[in-house]
């Protein structure tokens, strides 16, 4: 069942969205090599709670093997889900930080994949590659097109790319729950699919991989990681499905604010 929402629902979206992107700012104030893990998803939670928000991925799954944390934090070979903790980031690492608000009874889900220190030029072009085909993806995503559109473009340029593109979880849509229909694939065929209208909340989430795309699940049952160990790119955005351009509901503009890594600041043309 897809949901379209109204002016005044997108109107809170977006501050569930923006509410995201500041958090990943704030965290970004303070990633670099030495960190704990588990110190960046403090300052997420407190933050998202000070401003009168719930974190949403905290508890979430359920009783049997609830997410212990407000933030996914997802090193190297992990792809996402990670799960923050006494990990201490060291110079190189690459770093995906996924987070999701609850505010005013909607949701916000992006996600940003920084580098504590530096890294090689091949992993930036990873990264680089990644963050493109995220707006590639958007500008696919109007009215009247289908999800098919999306996916293919996000896969025809990772992989032309030489990039692996992961098939096991895909973006979604997004509002008074974090995961709404329609399923939002990084691959597919231009065509195919469920029809994008006007007034649709998509979360579009490429996850892209140096190598393989194929994924497995670690033990603690959360933490998704290559299948062989290559290291792994993941940047999210919510976005509104509108006749035109899609309005892009989150903005990664409080993270370039901070990080100054201009390799990594394309924007929405
Ligand atoms: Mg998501
Ligand atoms: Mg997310």
């Amino acid at each position: 069942m897809i949901y379209l929402k109204s002016e005044s629902e997108i109107d809170k979206m977006r501050e569930a969205a923006q509410l995201v992107s500041r958090t990943l700012a704030e965290v970004a104030k303070i990633l670099e090599p030495g960190v704990e893990t588990g110190r960046l998803d403090r300052v997420a939670e407190d933050f998202i709670k000070k401003h009168g928000a719930t974190p949403a991925f905290k508890g979430y799954g359920g009783k049997r093997n609830p997410f212990p944390a407000s933030l996914c934090i997802s090193v190297n070979e992990e792809v996402v889900h990670g799960i923050p903790g006494k990990r201490v980031l060291k110079d190189g690492d690459v770093v995906s930080i996924d987070c999701g608000v609850e505010l005013n009874g909607y949701f916000g889900d992006h996600a940003y994949t920084f580098v504590a220190g530096e890294t090689d030029d091949e992993t930036m072009r990873l990264l680089k590659t990644t963050l493109e085909s995220l707006y590639l993806g958007i500008e696919q995503a109007t009215h009247g097109n289908k999800t098919g559109d999306i996916g293919a473009a996000v896969q025809t340029h990772c992989e032309t790319s030489g990039f692996g593109v992961v098939r096991d979880l895909v973006g979604h849509g997004i509002g008074k729950r974090m995961h709404e229909d329609p399923s939002v694939p990084n691959y597919g065929r231009p065509g195919k699919g469920e029809r994008l209208r006007t007034g649709m909340a998509l979360a579009i989430e490429p996850m892209i991989t140096a190598g393989t795309w194929k994924v497995r699940t670690l033990n603690d049952g959360w933490t998704i990681v290559t299948a062989d160990g290559s290291t792994a790119a993941h940047f999210e955005h919510d976005i509104v499905i509108r006749e035109g351009k899609a309005e892009i509901l989150s903005t990664f503009d409080y993270i370039a604010e901070i990080t100054k890594n201009e390799k990594l600041l394309t924007s929405y043309g």
